[in-house]
Order: C-alpha cells, then sequence, then structure tokens
C-alpha cells in the first residue's frame, strides 16, 4: 500500500507564498486521488507486489501492458507530488555552503540555475508537467516532462527538485501568472532536502 507523505507543515504555514486552499485541494484532492488510483492499479497486478513505486515507475515495461498507461499517470502522481510536497518548508530553508559550491560548479552560480529552472518550468514546458533539477552522470541538470512523467521513465532516479506546472498547483491563486508561482514556490524550498537528495544520489 502506497502512502502519501504526512505533510510536515499545516495547510496555511506556506502563505503567503502558496495558499492554504491550494496545498489542502491539491494534497488531499489530486495528491489524494492519484495515490487511491495508484493502489487500485497495483491489485490487479500481484507480480508488482512489494516493490517501490521507484522501480515500478523505472521498469513500466515489467507491468501488465492494460495497465502500464495508468501506473505512468497514477503512479507518476504519487510519487512526484511527495517529492514535492516534500521540498517545500515555511519561509524556504536556503542552500549550505556545501550544496551551493556544487550548484556553482555545474552552473556557475545559483541565480543561473535559479533562472533555467524558472525558463524551463515557464516557458520551454508547454501544459501540465513538470520541470526538475537532477544529477545526471554526477552533474546537475535540468529537465521537463510532460503530465505526470518524470526522469524516472528516462532512468535517471536522481531527482532533485520538482516543479510542479500543472494548473492545480498554482491556479487558485496566480491564475495565469505562472511566472509569479514559481518565483514564489523558490521562497519556500527546502534546500535542505535537496542536499539529502543529492547526498543519497547514485
Ligand atoms: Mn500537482
Amino acid at each position: 500500500m502506497f502512502t502519501r507523505i504526512t505533510l510536515p507543515y499545516a495547510n496555511n504555514a506556506l502563505e503567503p507564498q502558496i495558499d492554504a486552499l491550494t496545498v489542502e485541494t491539491h494534497y488531499e484532492k489530486h495528491h489524494k486521488t492519484y495515490t487511491d488510483k495508484f493502489n487500485d492499479l497495483i491489485k490487479e497486478a500481484p507480480e508488482l507486489a512489494g516493490k517501490s513505486a521507484e522501480e515500478i515507475l523505472m521498469h513500466l515495461d515489467k507491468a501488465p501492458e492494460k495497465i502500464r498507461k495508468g501506473l505512468k499517470n497514477n503512479g507518476g502522481g504519487f510519487y512526484n507530488h511527495n517529492l514535492y510536497f516534500e521540498s517545500m518548508i515555511p519561509g524556504g530553508k536556503k542552500p549550505s555552503a556545501k550544496l551551493e559550491k556544487k550548484i556553482k560548479e555545474d552552473f556557475g552560480d545559483m541565480d543561473t540555475m535559479l533562472k533555467k529552472v524558472f525558463d524551463a518550468a515557464t516557458t520551454t514546458l508547454f501544459g501540465s508537467g513538470w520541470a526538475w533539477l537532477v544529477l545526471k552522470d554526477g552533474k546537475m541538470d535540468i529537465v521537463i516532462s510532460a503530465n505526470q512523467d518524470s526522469p524516472l521513465q528516462d532512468g535517471n532516479p536522481n531527482i532533485l527538485l520538482p516543479v510542479d506546472m500543472w494548473e492545480h498547483a498554482y491556479y487558485l491563486k496566480y491564475k495565469n501568472a505562472k511566472v509569479d508561482y514559481v518565483k514564489e514556490y523558490y521562497k519556500v524550498i527546502n534546500w535542505a532536502k535537496v542536499e539529502e537528495r543529492l547526498d543519497k544520489a547514485r
């Protein structure tokens, strides 16, 4: 049984950047629905019992063909949203000197990295999807994916930071101003969590 992370903050704790109604709707409705549907699909495939969501999503070809698309969408929704909600902290948490050093090595400086993520999320990506900061071949990189796809489908489990660019992530507060949403999201990112993922990357 796959379970959503318990939110490490109250629904209103990310305000003013991410409003309480958005957190509540996003977590209690969208994230819950992806998770419930994912669990329902798993019941149809005993061969997937005991596998992690990451493993299932990285090897969708091993799943029964008739539920593959459902697993990709709902399993992806489950996995991506656990990462997303875990990536935020009230008031944000700045990168450590160690993380900043790595960012400087790979991008020149923090602002350049943030601008690249921002452009990927708001311009390169069209429609619903995600922008991701990942580690690939030891180097930080930025990729995008449509729908609930993720770097897992490209064989890369080393996701460092997700940016949810589905309208449900921002529309209640920001309407069509997705650029404002990303700017504000930056203020609540928990960079300690990003560093933790970087340390675990393989
Ligand atoms: Mn979402």
